[in-house]
């Protein structure tokens, strides 16, 4: 088989501003994501994605882009080889599950365009999944933020996440609470940027304006474990600090989200799923600022690992470009057609 990867560039039409951002003032970047295409002999055809953004998990273009190139023998000689061989033979190469991510998400497209069936289907699942997905604030001034989540809250999105660790929070937090009311879900997530007293002293100061959770309040699995010892009403959720797999060895905290990119494809995302739940976490799904293949790939294995909690799927709007994948009364599914689905790679063309 013969994998090529292509660099492209996506513009921002409304980037989220967080506190991992090395200046959230400043006009970011446009964003990096590698397309990568795989070639069977007999001249079947496979897209995947990958991910990585530098300011979440400390990956970059470059670092994707040669550990592709290490990938390159392992995808041209793997005739005969099984999807988990050569995913293995990939990560020994080079183990970075945001360009491993890319690999098994073509494999997963090259299998499904070869039996004609989505994904969802190859899973094992008898219908699509239809998926709950909440819209994320990020830190703006507390006007822009309330404006914001009417706006999600007019299209039926039922759970707001709301970005801290940055700026005046509470009055953030606070006037997105008033304008949207007690019955829709609010959730937090601090990327990590509070320290452990930051983090507990804010939390209690929140709570009282009806918190889902708080997704990464600290990094790192002590941190999460005492933040979330101290604060027993509130659920916590580790995000970045997943990528950690003594998580998964015992429960430290209530919920995980898991990412595409981060677990290393569809496949990554199946283990360790299965690794969460088996310690007692419940889990969801969110993106890494995916482009259309790493979304579609989130949605096609929302149908058998079955998050329990609204997902971070909704993100493509964010990007100036061709709207694919639309959200419908809060939520999304997987699109028609065979393996990811259909009209995606047409997406990255465009850019
Ligand atoms: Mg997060």
């Amino acid at each position: 088989m013969k994998l090529e990867a292509f660099v492209r560039h996506v513009r921002w039409r409304s980037p989220l501003r967080a506190a991992h951002a090395t200046d959230i003032h400043a006009a970011p970047a446009p964003r990096p994501l590698v397309l990568v295409r795989i070639e069977s002999v007999d001249g079947a055809v496979g897209y995947g994605e990958s991910a990585p953004l530098v300011d979440y998990d400390g990956v970059t273009l470059e670092a994707v882009l040669d550990a592709l190139k290490l990938y390159e023998p392992v995808v041209a000689g793997s005739a005969g080889l099984s999807h988990a061989e050569i995913l293995a033979g990939c990560a020994q190469a080079a183990h970075l599950p945001q360009a491993l991510a890319a690999i098994d998400l073509a494999l997963w497209d090259l299998a499904g365009q070869r039996a004609g069936q989505p994904i969802w289907a190859l899973l094992g699942s008898q219908a699509p999944p239809v998926v709950e997905l909440n819209w994320a604030i990020g830190a703006e001034e507390p006007g822009q933020a309330a404006s914001q989540a009417l706006g999600a809250v007019a299209r039926g999105i039922e759970c707001l996440k709301v970005k801290v660790g940055v700026g005046d929070d509470l009055a953030r937090v606070r006037a997105v609470r008033a304008a949207v009311g007690p019955q829709v879900r609010l959730r937090l997530d601090a990327n990590g940027a509070w320290l452990l007293d930051q983090a507990v002293n804010a939390l209690r100061e929140l709570t009282d304006l009806g918190l889902e959770l708080c997704e990464e309040p600290v990094h790192g699995v002590f941190g999460i474990s005492a933040v979330a010892r101290a604060l027993p009403y509130l659920t916590i959720a580790a995000d970045e600090t997943g990528a950690d797999p003594t998580l998964f060895k015992t429960r430290i905290c209530g919920s995980v989200c898991l990412k595409i990119s981060r677990c290393g494809g569809i496949t990554g995302v199946l283990r360790d799923a299965v690794a969460a739940r088996n310690a007692g976490y419940d889990i969801y799904l969110a993106s890494t600022m995916d482009g259309p293949l790493g979304i579609a790939a989130a949605l096609h294995v929302a149908a058998v690992v079955e998050p329990v909690r609204p997902c971070g799927l909704a993100t493509l709007e964010r990007f100036e470009a061709p709207e694919v994948l639309r959200i419908r009364g809060g939520r999304m599914a997987p699109p028609p057609g065979s393996g990811l689905g259909d009209r995606l790679v047409g997406w990255y063309d465009s850019l």
